[in-house]
């Protein structure tokens, strides 16, 4: 089917890197960016969600496309950064969370499958391990099936274990080894993550301030006896270590001045509103953690067990390395008088595979 005048514009600068076609059931423009394939396939989840224009899908596309990059090549894996995603029209996105999403999951499946190879997808905003298992009726290159289907499953519960070391690494370096219950923590989210995360924490001890814009997930803080902070100040909370677990762009110049944390880790993508606010942070004496090192555990897991098919110790070494890794970075960042994201940017500009756009939120 023809794309319209506007799709068939932005498919000429870089046919092999960005595909946008519809859906020959749906006619749903379904847009996969390949952001690197040097380093070997594309890997990157598949996002579908309405958006007021199929442009700002494309946008987004190409942007978390490029974190993937950045995450992939930091974590050390043989691959490069991709990204699906399926811009709904507000009007229509009912139908595709409906009767019309079996079709749609096979469109899907069926544009990834084209691509031989190159891009290996997995679940994102809008999609679950039970849709993985559909798109995988269509193509080979899924990760994160359930169990049941022959996946790895939901990687919240790695990406979670692997924010937990890095908290771990920045208690050893920023707090002189503080044990958690001395510490005061404040977790923006309580979604699959963000829950396991103050989870943790709190059979640790913690003393921890939760927000969510759901007030439904917000009942949640009785069980960690946790205070609850208005989404819109949770961030300017007095805590020690901030933990952003909703979504990306959080970190803006403005909130900045008002933060009253001493150090950032956390597993939202894309944290940073644009980099000049890591020099911000780091003028204010606080220690940010990159996140494209700190939420790498989803990730890093299920390549390792589905595709280089580790037992589970290693899997869960890996997952502790995660940690060591950003103790490295930020032990560079102070001997060499440079910001995390400096040194994450330089760690990335040696990884030899250079990106196509420059990640910003998503
Ligand atoms: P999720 O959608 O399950 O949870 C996000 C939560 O944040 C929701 O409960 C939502 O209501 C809440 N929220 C949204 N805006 C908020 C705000 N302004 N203030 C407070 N709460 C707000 O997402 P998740 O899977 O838990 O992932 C959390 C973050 O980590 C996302 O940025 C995601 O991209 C990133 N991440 C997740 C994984 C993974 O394996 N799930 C892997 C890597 C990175």
């Amino acid at each position: 089917m023809p794309l319209d005048t506007g799709l068939a514009a932005a498919t000429v600068s870089a046919p092999d890197a960005l595909r946008i076609e519809r859906g020959p059931r749906t006619g749903q423009p379904i847009i996969i960016s390949l952001d690197t394939t040097g380093p070997g396939p594309a890997l990157g989840g598949c996002r579908v969600k309405p958006y007021l224009s199929w442009r700002d899908g494309l946008d987004d596309a190409l942007r978390l496309s490029a974190a993937m990059t950045d995450k992939a090549a930091l974590a050390g894996l043989p691959y490069g950064g991709g990204k699906t995603v399926v811009a709904l029209s507000p009007a229509t996105a009912a139908h595709y969370a409906g009767t019309r999403r079996g079709d749609l999951l096979a469109d899907i499946g069926e544009a990834i499958e084209s691509l031989g190879g190159r891009y290996i997808t997995g679940p994102d905003v809008g999609t679950s391990c039970e849709d993985m298992a559909v798109v995988a009726r269509h193509t080979r290159h899924v990760l994160c099936r359930p169990p049941h289907a022959g996946g790895s499953g939901d990687s919240s519960a790695p990406t979670a274990t692997g924010t937990l070391a890095c908290i771990d690494a920045v208690r050893a370096r920023v707090f002189d080894g503080c044990p958690a219950s001395e510490l005061t923590f404040a977790v923006q989210g309580l979604g699959h993550v963000g829950v396991l995360i103050a989870d943790a924490l709190a059979r640790q001890n913690a003393t921890l301030t939760v927000a969510d814009t759901n007030p439904d997930r917000l009942r949640l803080a009785s069980r960690w006896h946790a205070r609850t902070a208005d989404p819109a100040r949770l961030l300017t909370s007095d805590v020690d270590i901030l933990i952003p677990a909703a979504l990306g762009g959080a970190l803006t110049p403005a909130i900045v001045q008002e933060l009253r944390c001493r150090a950032i880790v956390g597993p939202a993508n894309n944290q940073l509103a644009d980099d000049s606010v890591a020099d911000l942070l780091h003028a204010r004496g606080i220690t940010w953690a990159p996140d494209p090192v700190v939420s790498a555990g989803g990730i890093i897991a299920a390549v390792a067990r589905e595709i280089t098919r580790l037992p589970e110790p290693e899997v869960q070494d890996l997952l502790t390395a995660i940690g060591e890794r950003l103790g490295t970075l930020l032990d560079e960042a102070a001997a060499t008088r440079q910001t995390p994201l400096q040194v994450a940017q330089g760690w990335r500009r040696a990884s030899r595979y250079p990106r196509r756009v420059s990640a910003s939120p998503g």
